[in-house]
């Protein structure tokens, strides 16, 4: 079993496979701290999803390391709308990205899960073990199952090859470069949008779906892609780590939160034909912070930042 801790990473070729995305623009940012070489790829130079073109990119660049933040991802509309591209397009780009990783030798890899991983009605806060341990919430079973997948394939490497692979699940995640297109997004950036627009066109009411009941942890980005960095540099073992805040609201409160820092003044109503999704999902983090991690952006104030970005950039990412 490879236990190559503390894996330092001065010096080394590390390779942020997702680098556009919201997750994968906060590591390149991150590991700037670092004394390592980034390496990323472009979309249009390699789609992850062709298996061929994957393991001949990895074999060019032979990075020494691999955070996998490369995903098809979306909101509750999303995962509802596209099944067969949300568990086939990760499945492929997860699998690609593993095999091309061993094959190269590739000395430590990171698998990006979520936590979506965990049964509908764990008991919460979950903790790792509550993995595969009751039905999965309906609405993002496909992203889910793939996620799994990923998780369970770097556990087997770790088993039959010896690879240095681990898994960090992220809860809820939110800040600059974030989604916000309204039928794909995640309920924060969906809410920012909707309250900006709501105010600028002084519209009476902001709706919000589902009942307001269901209750959401959520993490700053930039804390996230800290924590990961972390993994990569302390953990070796094959239980999956969760990546957490503990900072927990209702989407009701969320909402509330959202139309007081952009001074939406109107009323907040409640769309009930829309889904709920799963009741809670709120991470132990016990481990995480066992291992010497905690985060540092409370809610409000990285709020309060991803309002002043979407202000600023209206959404709009570079592509
Ligand atoms: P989930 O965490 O996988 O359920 O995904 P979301 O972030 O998309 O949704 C979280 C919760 O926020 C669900 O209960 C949604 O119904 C609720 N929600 C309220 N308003 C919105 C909205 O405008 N967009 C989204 N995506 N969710 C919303």
């Amino acid at each position: 079993m490879a236990t190559d801790v503390p894996f330092p990473l001065a010096g080394k070729r590390v390779w942020v496979a997702g680098h556009r995305g919201m997750v994968g623009a906060a590591l390149v940012r991150r590991l700037a701290a670092e004394d390592c070489e980034v390496l990323t790829v472009d979309r249009a130079t390699l789609d992850l999803r062709r298996r061929a073109e994957t393991e001949a990119w990895v074999a060019d660049a032979r990075p020494d390391a691999v955070i996998l933040a490369a995903a098809r991802v979306g909101g509750i509309a999303a995962n509802d709308a596209y099944p067969g591209e949300f568990l086939h397009d990760n499945l492929a780009i997860q699998t690609n990205v593993i095999e091309a990783a061993r094959l190269s030798g590739v000395a430590k890899l990171l698998f990006l899960g979520s936590s979506c991983i965990y049964p509908k009605l764990a008991p919460q806060p979950m903790a790792e073990e509550a993995l595969l341990t009751g039905p999965l919430e309906p609405t993002n079973e496909w992203y889910a199952i793939a996620k799994i997948a990923g998780l369970k394939l770097a556990q087997a490497y770790r088993r039959q090859y010896g690879c240095d692979f681990i898994s960090a699940m992220p809860t809820n995640l939110y800040g600059p470069g974030d989604n916000f297109d309204l039928e794909a997004s995640h309920v924060l950036p969906a809410l920012i949008r909707k309250a900006y627009e709501a105010k600028v066109e002084r519209r009476p009411e902001l709706v919000v779906w589902g009942t307001g009941a269901p209750k959401r942890e959520f993490l700053h980005v930039d804390d996230c892609a800290d924590a990961l960095v972390h993994l990569l540099k302390t953990y070796s073992a094959d239980l999956h780590i969760n990546v957490g805040s503990g900072q927990e609201v209702s989407i009701a409160e969320l909402a509330e939160l959202v139309t007081r820092v952009t001074g939406y003044e109107g009323k907040i109503v409640y769309d009930a034909a829309k889904p709920d999704g799963t009741p809670r999902k709120l991470l132990d983090t016990s481990r995480l912070r066992a291992l010497g991690w905690a985060p540092r952006i409370d809610l409000a104030t990285g709020i309060t930042e991803t309002c002043g970005w979407f202000a600023e950039f209206r959404g709009i990412r570079e592509r």
